[in-house]
């Protein structure tokens, strides 16, 4: 099956890992709050070739299909338990014009990748705030990069043909306003659910002579201030043991808007030596059933404030958090693209649970 497939395939069930495979690299050091899933096969996907027939595999043996972008998504989203997950990182072409900033780059980059690929000849596409974020799922879930959404950008993408399949034969097609725009309007934020992107093309914008990115931060409208404040110091004094916890707030006035409260906090401590040994060695003593408790604990506590979740950043652990990251109006319009675009439900489903 490896030889057709071009890519290395790996059957997960029958591989004594090394400790360079990227499928053991990710589950040692993935970005998961929680224990990773284990897909039974695993494709290094090294063409946009390997990627159809990795596609066409997972079709004709009914297995549940995700990719693998750079396996940032805090969910393991990456990794279907007992299907297959095609890896995209080797694919990192990126074609730009360079007269009129119009860009087609692969999904296997990463920000920083996508970022030196263009910022030299001048052109900026609104990358993830951290550099190793993979683009392909970032994209997919909108995308709050720097200067804007990423999605704004981008004009079209190349799919693969699943739902015209066993019909058609699988192919990569064009999607954007024109062809099938339903499913270009899904793929904006509720990608990971609905497409196989192999590349992205965008209208990338010129980086101005005096620089483009100073600074981000989180705003409050004033009223709801003093309950923001609450549970920022409720964060931060709770991590008061940790040298590595980053704060910062302000009081501003936001031309047009009125008074704001600004802040930040990033709790950089779980990163010691120990803890990542213990993980490692696959045990329970490196906390993780404290540090998920006290992460719903804290959703739970200022949910109250918020309006809805965000795709990219969902945990996956109550069926309403993939329906409560989209308006009720686009929701019934997404199950509506799901249907026609993955009917036999190949990649997650909208009601999707960490682990299914
Ligand atoms: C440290 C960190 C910083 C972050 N910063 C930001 C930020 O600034 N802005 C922001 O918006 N988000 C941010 N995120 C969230 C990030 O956008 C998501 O985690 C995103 O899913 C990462 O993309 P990936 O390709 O690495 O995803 P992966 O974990 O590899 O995959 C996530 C999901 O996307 C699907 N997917 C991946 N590639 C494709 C493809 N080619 N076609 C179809 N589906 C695909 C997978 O099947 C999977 O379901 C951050 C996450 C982390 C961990």
């Amino acid at each position: 099956m490896a030889e057709a497939l071009g890519g290395q395939l790996t059957d997960v069930r029958n591989q004594a890992f090394d400790t360079t495979s990227t499928l053991k690299n990710h589950l040692r050091r993935g970005h998961s709050l929680l224990r990773a899933p284990v897909p039974r096969l695993y494709l290094s996907a090294t063409s946009e070739a390997d990627v159809v027939a990795g596609v066409k595999l997972a079709l004709d043996q009914d297995l549940k299909l995700a990719l693998h972008g750079s396996g940032h998504h805090f969910a393991a989203t990456s990794l279907p338990q007992d299907g297959l997950t095609i890896d995209m990182s080797k694919l990192k072409d990126v074609y730009l014009d360079e007269n009129t900033g119009i860009a087609r780059f692969q999904a296997g980059l990463d920000s920083m990748e996508l970022c030196k690929a263009t910022g030299p000849k001048g052109w900026h596409f609104r990358v993830a705030h951290v550099t190793s974020v993979g683009i392909a799922g970032y994209n997919l879930g909108g995308g709050q990069g720097w200067g804007g959404m990423a999605v704004d950008q981008i004009t079209a993408m190349d799919c693969v043909n699943v739902w015209e399949y066993p019909k058609q034969e699988l192919k990569i097609v064009r999607v954007d306003a024109d062809n099938h725009p339903e499913l270009f309007w899904g793929l904006q934020g509720a990608g990971m659910m609905l497409g196989v992107v192999v590349a992205f093309w965008g209208q990338l914008q010129p980086i101005p002579k005096d620089g483009l990115i100073r600074a981000t931060s989180a705003i409050w409208p004033l009223p709801l201030a003093s309950k923001a404040w609450e549970a920022y110091n409720h964060y931060t004094g709770n991590h008061q043991h940790s040298p590595l916890v980053e704060r910062s707030a302000a009081y501003v006035t936001i031309p047009g808007k009125g008074p704001a409260l600004v802040f930040s906090a990033s709790d950089w401590s779980t990163g010691d030596d120990e803890a990542a040994r213990q993980t490692d060695a696959g045990s329970d003593a490196d906390g993780d059933a404290k540090h998920i408790a006290w992460a719903r604990d804290t959703v739970q506590k200022i949910s109250h404030l918020s309006r809805g979740t965000f795709i990219s950043n969902v945990e996956f652990s109550r069926p309403e958090d993939t329906r409560q990251s989209f308006p009720e109006g686009s929701w019934a319009r997404l199950q509506a693209v799901k249907a026609q675009y993955d009917p036999r439900t190949l990649l997650q489903s909208l009601s999707f649970r960490t682990g299914e």
